[in-house]
């Protein structure tokens, strides 16, 4: 039996570690563009200084020899020939599987606006060689523009911020992180950017990129006329699955990859896990579907059971927060619960004894039962207490025969 793996990353690598504890004998060849395994969670780490390659291995040095894993590294594969059960390799070199993992993840996404997909000194965010083309562009620049407030971009900006650079960052949203924070929450990080004077552009979308001689980056233009002096763009705009080699419609393709809950794909004996499959793409939800993908490879029956992927957690400037589920009830008919102190700010959403969503900004103490009680929607409404106070201990009552039960089951 031979398995291959597209991708060295959260997916790719978990699955290939987990085929090898269930397989001792097959052969496992992880191929990937990647020419180093890393975490690109961490890659602004490395912008601002404090940490290098090195540092950012979610793997030990001896990691591929140790798993016997063959890696065929910095090779993108441009074609699969489901047929054959046979990927082809940009120097056109064939390697053959008898199971496959697509696990080859996402790409930044650059919008199609004017001059920005044609100017230079523009940077994506995804990958190890972005960050030294980002370094290049630090040395001749003073004033960047990021293009987009989720994570990926604040992530940029307080790398970028670290090397001096003056920033501005535009968000079409009208608050910065908008998928994990309300207005509130935001406002509490945006005082701490503005703090430290990095400008923040929001429900403004990017126009037009102004150019100057030679194609160089001179100012971006916003949707409310406003003009931006600045030497490089940094685009955090989302990304996309990396599919390109899949042709032919010979796999299931709608947002990613499709899959069901052992990672099975359209095409036999083709699996799928991580970014590139779009369930939802953070880092935990790739290491799982790896995982459970390795299980039914090797023919151990494994169902991702868990693909609660509203949970953020954040610690930008020194302050944290969780959030969790929805951020804005989304009608009159929830319940909205707040506690505010200088130092804090906490808020739930439920309604009939179900929560939908919290944010934990300052405190993030209660954030594990909180987690719990969102992501398997436990009924609350028998427990009489504050709902900021629930804890572990209110779903467990004693039986008759004073053994300890679990109500919530
Ligand atoms: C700056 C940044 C910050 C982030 N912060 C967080 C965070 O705080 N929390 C969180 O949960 N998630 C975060 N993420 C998202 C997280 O990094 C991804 O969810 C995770 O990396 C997905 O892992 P993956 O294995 O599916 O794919 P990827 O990490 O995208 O890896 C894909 C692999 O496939 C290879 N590949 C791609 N195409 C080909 C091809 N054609 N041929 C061969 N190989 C190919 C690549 O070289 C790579 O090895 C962040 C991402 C970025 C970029």
């Amino acid at each position: 039996m031979k398995y291959v793996i597209i991708g060295a990353s959260a997916a790719g690598v978990n699955a290939a570690k987990t085929l090898r504890e269930l397989d001792n004998s097959s052969e496992i060849t992880v191929i990937s563009k990647d020419t180093n395994v890393y975490s690109r969670c961490m890659l602004h780490h490395v912008i601002g200084g404090r940490r290098n390659l090195e540092k950012i291995s979610f793997v030990d040095k001896d990691f591929f020899s140790k798993y016997r894993v063959t890696w065929i590294k910095n090779k993108s594969i441009i074609d699969i020939n489901i047929d054959k059960r046979e990927l082809v390799l940009e120097d056109n070199s064939a390697e053959k599987y008898d199971k496959l993992l697509i696990a080859s993840g996402a790409s930044s996404f650059i919008p199609p606006v004017k001059n920005l997909r044609e100017a230079k000194r523009v940077y994506s965010l995804r990958d190890y060689d972005d960050v030294l083309n980002i370094e290049e562009g630090i040395k001749v620049s003073k004033k960047a523009v990021i293009l987009g407030a989720g994570l990926v971009g604040i992530d940029a900006a307080i790398g970028l911020m670290e090397r001096d650079i003056s920033l501005s960052i535009v968000e079409m949203g009208d608050r910065i992180l908008p998928l994990q924070l309300d207005k509130k929450a935001a406002n509490r990080y945006q005082k701490l950017l503005k703090d430290k004077n990095i400008e923040i552009y929001t429900s403004v979308k990017l126009e037009e990129v102004i150019l100057k001689e030679g194609g160089f980056v001179d100012k971006v233009k916003l949707s409310d006329g406003t003009e931006i002096e600045c030497d490089m763009i940094v685009v955090a705009a989302g990304v996309r699955p990396n599919v390109g080699f899949i042709k032919n419609e010979s796999i299931k393709i709608e947002r990613g990859i499709v899959v069901d809950n052992t990672c099975s794909t359209s095409a036999k004996d083709v699996y799928a896990a991580g970014d590139v499959t779009f369930t939802a793409p953070i880092w935990p939800i790739a290491v799982k579907q790896g995982i459970v993908a390795a299980y039914n490879m090797t023919g151990h029956k494994k169902y991702l059971e868990d693909t609660f992927a509203l949970r953020n957690s954040m610690n930008f400037l020194g302050l944290e927060c969780v959030s969790l589920g929805i951020v804005e009830a989304p009608d009159n008919s929830y319940v909205v619960d707040i506690i505010e102190t200088e130092d804090v700010y906490k808020k739930i959403i439920h309604k009939d004894g179900i929560v939908y969503g919290a944010i934990l900004v300052g405190d993030i103490s209660y954030c594990g039962v909180l987690q719990y009680i969102v992501k398997n929607k436990i009924d609350i409404s028998n427990i009489n207490k504050n709902i900021f106070k629930i804890d572990y201990s209110d779903f467990f009552s004693i039986k008759e025969d004073g053994q300890f039960k679990y109500k919530a089951l």
